[in-house]
């Protein structure tokens, strides 16, 4: 395990925003992953764990502690369950799957980031979420140690889990699925793909930056406040897509967080909807 000391961040992102942090790395088992995280607590020093890093936003100025950036990749078939360890990209647990014909990660073709943001996260997409699929997940909690989880100890809602709030480190996941027929499989998946090429803007985001409030869809309302295409910086929403908050090229996470404001408060004063980030931003002293 090798610790680096004042490593910028924005690499790391989808965003390509970011500032350093203090201390910095890359854990490629989940025994370095504890051995980092131990290295942490016995500094009592702060510290952010992350993977793919295309769900949230550092600070220009980084972060104060210790960032973990999850690559362990381990990934087992077993039966119609498939075991991966947080670091893994998700593509690769959607492409294991679907070649040992299970069926039920079809809808997660192209999603991008991490197994351990996906169980964090409750991401989803094409009617599929992290809770449909997910059996148990490994996680380390401070204080008490690595346990494992059922489904139902994450107390997932939409976009969320318990560990948004709550401190724990996703290690790995088990997700069950089911024997299904491999030309449908694949068919779904091409179907997948098109959909996503039809709607994903193309330049530096990530993905859906608001939640869609009750009944409604965030990027509906962003487009009728008239602001496809505002700019604040370098920071851009979409032409093409109103929820997508692109870096048009050397963004700072001031320009991203001012236009999430100016978007916030336009769509409240307009439509009496206050909009909530999906995206993750990352203060640089944990709060
Ligand atoms: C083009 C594009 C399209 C997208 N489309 C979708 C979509 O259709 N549906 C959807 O839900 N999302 C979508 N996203 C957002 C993102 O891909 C998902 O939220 C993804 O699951 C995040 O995974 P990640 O590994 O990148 O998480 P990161 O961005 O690295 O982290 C996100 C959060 O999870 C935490 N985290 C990550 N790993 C761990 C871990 N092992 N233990 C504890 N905490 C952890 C981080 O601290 C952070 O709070 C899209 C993003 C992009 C860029």
């Amino acid at each position: 395990m090798t610790i680096q000391e004042n490593h910028p961040l924005a690499r790391y992102t989808t965003y390509q925003i970011g500032g350093p942090a203090d201390f910095f790395v890359e854990a490629v088992s989940t025994e370095e992953v504890l051995e980092a995280l131990e290295w942490a607590e016995d500094r009592d020093m702060p510290v952010y764990v992350f993977g793919g890093g295309s769900n949230l936003l550092f600070d220009d100025e980084g972060f104060r502690g210790l960032v973990i950036r999850m690559r362990a990749q381990g990934l087992e078939v077993r039966g119609d369950e498939v075991w991966a360890e947080a670091g893994c990209v998700t593509a690769k647990v959607v492409k294991a799957a679907a070649e040992a014909e299970l069926t039920g990660l079809e809808a997660w073709n192209g999603l991008p980031g991490t197994v351990g943001g996906a169980v964090l996260g409750n991401a989803g997409c094409f009617g599929v979420e992290t809770k449909d699929v997910l059996k148990e997940a490994t996680v380390y909690l401070p204080g008490e140690g690595v346990k494992t989880l059922g489904l139902e100890d994450f107390g997932y809602a939409y976009r969320w889990s318990r560990f948004k709030k709550e401190n724990g480190v996703i290690l790995s996941a088990v997700f069950k699925l089911t024997k299904g027929e491999p030309v449908a499989i694949a068919e779904r998946m091409n179907e997948i793909a098109r959909s996503r090429i039809q709607k994903q803007p193309p330049g530096s985001s990530t993905g859906s930056f608001f939640k869609n409030p009750v009944g409604d869809h965030a990027g509906r309302l962003i487009e009728a406040a008239g602001l496809k295409g505002r700019q604040v910086g370098k920071a851009m929403i979409s032409p093409a897509h109103a929820n997508f908050m692109l870096n048009t090229g050397g963004a700072s996470s001031a320009d991203v967080l001012g236009l999430a404001e100016l978007v916030q408060n336009e769509v409240q004063r307009q439509f009496g909807v206050r909009l909530e980030r999906e995206v993750v931003y990352v203060s640089p002293i944990l709060r």
